[in-house]
């Protein structure tokens, strides 16, 4: 099970309120995408659930687990931020499996799941290679692999595309959606990208300013916006 709840969650930074009571139900295997302006909140609100920040106010539950103290390495989940830290000096395949190796996983298993992973995500031609002698898009799989191979039930996506070009951009976001419709595991997945949130959400929540304006299927978000910000920045017919 790894439904996902927030619960009247508020986040400060100081005297500054970033998150203002955050209501949130993700149900297992759903895909949600978080879109909003720049500084509205969607990576702290994606950080809260990570457990890279800690929340001030409310609760977040990760299946019927109350998460508020785990750390994030006792949270079932992966994430991939836009800038993808690979070890430089390391090739692809020490990249993709530091993470099992520190783990002590069984030799045998991380082959497993290293040709797995990297045939899934079409790498394993490159296992040899250094990130440097790599592409911006072939980085971002190794990112991606690196965070499959841990087989976690929720995965959080911050802003993955953006440092591709559209062209590659169009192409992982049809690779991303495969990898879920193929592995059914939840996924928050943050971006600024309206046409992004359309092709890849199952709901959309619609922040603003530490708010969730609208959460809804995409249909209902780009026909139906609750308000003229929604509308306003879903780019929906008048
Ligand atoms: P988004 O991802 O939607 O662009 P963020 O969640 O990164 O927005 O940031 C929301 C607001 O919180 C911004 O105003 C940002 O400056 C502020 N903020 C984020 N992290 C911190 C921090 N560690 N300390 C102080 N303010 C922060
Ligand atoms: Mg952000």
């Amino acid at each position: 099970m790894a439904s996902i709840s927030l619960n009247n969650v508020f986040k400060r930074f100081g005297s500054t309120e970033v998150l203002k009571g955050i209501d949130l139900e993700i149900e297992d295997g759903e895909f949600i995408v978080l879109v909003g302006p720049s500084g509205c909140g969607k990576s702290t609100l994606l950080n809260l659930i990570s457990g890279l920040e800690t929340i001030s106010e409310g609760e977040v539950l990760i299946g019927d687990k109350r998460v508020n103290n785990v750390p994030p390495k006792d949270r079932d989940i992966a994430l991939v931020f836009q800038s993808y830290a690979l070890y430089p000096t390391k090739n692809v395949r020490d990249n993709i499996t530091f993470g099992m190796q520190t783990r002590k996983v069984p030799e045998s298993e991380q082959q497993a799941a290293l040709s797995e992973v990297s045939e899934m995500l079409h790498i394993d031609h490159l296992l040899e290679r250094k990130p440097g002698q790599l592409s911006g898009g072939q980085r971002q799989r190794v990112a991606m692999g690196r965070a499959l191979v841990r087989k976690p039930e929720v995965f959080l996506f911050d802003e993955p595309l953006s440092n591709l070009d559209a062209k590659l951009r169009i192409e992982m976001r049809t690779e991303i959606k495969k990898l879920h419709q193929r592995l059914g595991k939840t996924i928050v997945y943050v971006t600024h990208d309206q046409i992004e949130a359309m092709t890849l959400a199952s709901r959309i929540a619609v922040m603003d300013n530490g708010h969730i304006r609208q959460f809804a299927d995409p249909t209902t978000v780009y026909e139906d916006p609750v308000d003229l910000f929604v509308a306003s920045f879903m780019g929906s017919p008048p």
